[in-house]
Order: C-alpha cells, then sequence, then structure tokens
C-alpha cells in the first residue's frame, strides 16, 4: 500500500460528486438525497433515500443500455475495470474525438484503458451546474478505431462518450465490443500519462448502467 519511497501511494479521485445540484442529462431526475431519519429530531439515527440516474455522475453503461440483448450491470467484467490505464490529452482544438484524432494521440500498444480528458474536465473544474451540450465526445469512426484497437475500456470526461443528438452509433460500436465503457470522469488534474485504474460500478441487477467510484494510482 506504500510507494517505494515509504510515502503514501498516490490516490487521484476522477469521481465526480454527487450532490443534488450536479449537472445531468435533460430531462433525467439527476441525483437528489433526502434525509428521513434525524438525531437531531430523536429518532435513533440519521438516514436518507438516495433518487438517482444510473447514469448521473461518474458511472458505466452495460452492453444492455443500447443493445436488447446486452450484458446488464452486475454482470459486467470487472477485470476491464481494474488495472493500467493511459489518460491521454485530447487537444481543446478537437471538439470531436475522429478516428484521426486518435491516430494523432500515438498511444502505445500496450494500452488496453484508455482515459480521454479533454476540454469537459474544465466543466467539472468551474463546477458548472448546468448540463453542456457542446461537450466533446467519440465520433462513430472514433468508436472504430477503439474497436479495431482491441481496447478494453474507454473513459472519457463527460456524461457521454457519444456527442449530443448524434446517432447512438458510438455506443453501439463499443459496446457491441464489449469494451468497457465509463463516462462522467473529472480528468481536470490529471497529468497525461500511465497510472492504475481502480473502478468498481454499483452491481445493479438488470441494470443499463451503474454508478462508480474510480480512482487512478501511480
Ligand atoms: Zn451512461
Amino acid at each position: 500500500l506504500f510507494g517505494g519511497k515509504g510515502g503514501a501511494m498516490e490516490i487521484i479521485d476522477i469521481t465526480v460528486a454527487l450532490h443534488d445540484a450536479i449537472p445531468s442529462w435533460p430531462g433525467s431526475c439527476g441525483f437528489k438525497l433526502t434525509q428521513v431519519t434525524d438525531l437531531q429530531h430523536g429518532d435513533g439515527c440519521n438516514g436518507s433515500h438516495v433518487t438517482m440516474d444510473s447514469h448521473c455522475g461518474t458511472h458505466v453503461d452495460a452492453p444492455w443500455h443500447f443493445l436488447p440483448d446486452g450484458t446488464t450491470a452486475e454482470r459486467l467484467d470487472l477485470s476491464k475495470f481494474i488495472g493500467p490505464a493511459y489518460v491521454a490529452k485530447v487537444d481543446d482544438a478537437h471538439r470531436a474525438i475522429t478516428a484521426a484524432v486518435l491516430d494523432g494521440l500515438k498511444i502505445a500498444k500496450e494500452v488496453k484503458r484508455l482515459l480521454l480528458r479533454t476540454s469537459n474536465s474544465l466543466f467539472w473544474a468551474r463546477q458548472e451546474r448546468s448540463f453542456q451540450k457542446n461537450f466533446v465526445a467519440i465520433t462513430a469512426d472514433g468508436a472504430q478505431w477503439i474497436v479495431d484497437r482491441g481496447l478494453e475500456l474507454v473513459g472519457i470526461d463527460y456524461l457521454s462518450i457519444q456527442p449530443f443528438d448524434a446517432p447512438s452509433t458510438t455506443h453501439q460500436v463499443i459496446l457491441s465490443a464489449e469494451i468497457a465503457v465509463l463516462e462522467g470522469l473529472n480528468l481536470s488534474s490529471v497529468e497525461p500519462g500511465e497510472y492504475e485504474l481502480i473502478c468498481l460500478p454499483l452491481k445493479v441487477v438488470g441494470g443499463d448502467g451503474a454508478p462508480a467510484r474510480a480512482i487512478l494510482r501511480r
């Protein structure tokens, strides 16, 4: 649990905080924590109910989200979510992540888990409260590039891997290949490079997606 020099291993939390004002997809119920018991009012404990969209904040998509016969959240292969990962910085000039943009990142052959840091991370860094439709996402040909490269996981720093209002092709191509999809990451304080990713989606039976805690270590 400790690094080679005796210090505690660096843990970078790339999870977005869940709170009532978190931006969420238009039409979503978002996230709400409602206190139902209260020590100060004589109850035996503080307790609350959580209401949330399964795609709120940092979460994974299960293939069933876009594929009628797809895997549901409780059956996701956790080995894809844990292990060496590479954080790549997409230049802010790119408003979409195409195959050409991915080629330009010069990602090493060994990389199996790719996290894409884009200008989206600034939305989290400046605690933007409204949903941002102009987020950077992966085009259909970018999705095919990811499949052809044989990645096990792709992650991005806003609420969808595919552009707002785009057809579902990006999701369909990536989820059909059983590539793990991690969305809603905050990579604003993460330098590009190699890390160990640890991400565990909640075991939601029949889930089309699941909230997750995601951290990087190095
Ligand atoms: Zn999602």
